[in-house]
């Protein structure tokens, strides 16, 4: 577009409000615009080249401009672009929804496309809801998240969500939840085995309220946007034992975890577990469009099944829905997936991951790291033995950040814990790189005052 960078710089600070962004300090801050990407590469306005330590906010998988979802974009594009699935169909939804139920943990056989992983988690929390009211128990009305959780920003969502700064001010608009302590082992308050602990409390308020409980909602594995908090080996598979003795739904939320990033296809596979409902959006179109998918057991989807004038139908669906566009997207991501064997791929690169973050460990400020697969968070401290934090007026995190922006890499970290999600298709020289100048820019904006 034949915009100089004055022009574009003018027209967003006079007109475009950025999403999780404090406007007043970052309209005073150089802005980056990206115009192309290539591979795990994204490059400015000038052409400067950086590489997306992010995954452009979790969502890359393959590269940008990746030939074959490129060529089937266009290929659909040449086709249609929009047409509803209220009442009709087109074939990248059917296939897609066809593949997504082949790959999935066994048993979710049913695809509910929306477009967002935040109305994924809308539509899991309604699905889980109103199939009790069909069931004929419809005093399981309530829901258990974990401290820490993340879910997405819109109301239902931000109820089962558990992070204070963003969820708090809205919490005259939410339905109430029961909330069991995440397994956040570095900053734990209990002396020792706290997965025990974690999973003892779950246990107690899944026993105490299961006649009330529609579903346990997780983000299977990590826990994202709370910080990049791993839960331990077997916690995931004693929830799911747990909530299956006592008649209460899983709702995974694999919109981050998703998708080869944490070395498996899907983080339930590490633990053998088949969730009732799965939440995928982020990686599912290879990061080129947006589309989410909610996946439902046979058993969810026959309780709404009725005659017409029985009115159980499931009433919920967004405009866009499916869009044959990002469906083809999806379609084509995961058939690289399989060409390359791009699971297969990933445990070299897991490993070299964690020998180079290995090597931060000694850095003064670098708390805790933290990873799975190739999702990593490394937590910063002002002072390594007694755990104690920056004050968050420094913004330490966003510091480092701008500091690895300088020296090539995009990070965008969660408060003082910076996050490391490359594409999956990174290269061994290019994970050095990540590694190298995350490493530097710690040194650098960790530096007093
Ligand atoms: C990002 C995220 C969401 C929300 O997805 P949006 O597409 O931003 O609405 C939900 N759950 C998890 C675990 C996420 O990481």
């Amino acid at each position: 577009m034949a915009f100089s960078y004055d022009t574009l710089v003018n027209w967003d600070r006079e007109h475009l409000w950025h999403p999780f962004t404090q406007m007043q300090g970052f309209r005073e801050e150089e802005l980056l615009i990206i115009t192309r990407g290539e591979g795990p590469y994204l490059y400015d306005f000038s052409g400067r080249r950086y590489l997306d330590g992010v995954s452009s906010l979790w969502t890359n998988v393959h590269g940008h401009r990746r030939p074959e979802l490129d060529r089937a974009v266009r290929e659909q594009l040449e086709q249609v672009a929009h047409s509803t699935l209220l009442g009709i169909a087109h074939p990248p939804a059917i296939v897609l929804a066809r593949r997504l139920a082949e790959i999935t943990p066994p048993g979710l056989n049913k695809v509910f496309y929306s477009d967002s992983g935040s109305t994924a988690v809308e539509v899991a929390l309604k699905m889980a809801f109103q199939y009790w009211q069909l069931r004929g128990l419809p005093q399981k009305q309530r829901f258990l998240k974990l401290s820490g959780a993340y879910h997405g920003d819109t109301l239902g969502a931000v109820s089962v969500g558990g992070i204070a700064i963003f969820h708090d001010i809205f919490q005259p608009l939410l339905f109430e939840t029961l909330e069991a302590p995440a397994p956040y082992c570095y900053r734990c308050p209990e002396e020792k085995d706290c997965k025990e602990q974690c999973l003892e409390r779950l246990e107690e308020l899944v026993a105490a309220h299961h006649q009330e409980l529609a579903a346990v909602i997780l983000e299977p594995l990590m826990q994202g946007a709370g910080g990049m908090i791993p839960q331990p080996p077997g916690y995931l598979a004693r929830v799911r034992e747990v909530t299956r003795r006592y008649g209460v739904l899983l709702i995974a939320d694999e919109v981050a975890v998703g998708f080869g990033r944490t070395g498996r296809m899907f983080a339930c596979e590490h633990e053998g577990v088949s969730p009732d409902l799965l939440c995928l959006a982020k990686g599912i179109t290879g990061g080129y469009l947006p589309l989410a998918a909610t996946l439902a057991t046979d058993e969810i989807y026959q309780a709404f099944l009725g005659g017409f004038d029985e009115f159980k139908a499931f009433f919920h669906g967004h405009t866009y829905t499916g869009n044959p566009l990002a469906a083809a997207a999806g379609v084509a991501s995961l058939e690289v997936f399989a060409q390359e064997e791009v699971i297969k791929s990933l445990p070299p690169k897991i490993a070299k991951l964690s020998r180079l973050l290995a090597e931060m460990k000694e850095d003064p400020h670098v708390g805790d790291i933290r990873q799975r697969g190739l999702m990593a968070g490394i937590e910063l401290v002002r002072d390594r033995e007694t755990r104690e934090p920056f004050p968050p007026g420094r913004r330490t995190g966003h510091r480092v950040i701008l500091e690895a922006r300088k020296l090539g890499v995009i990070l965008r970290p969660l408060g003082d814990v910076l996050v490391l999600m490359p594409p999956l298709c990174i290269a061994d020289e290019e994970l050095k790189e990540l590694a190298r100048v995350t490493h530097e820019s710690i040194g650098r904006g960790t530096k007093d005052p």
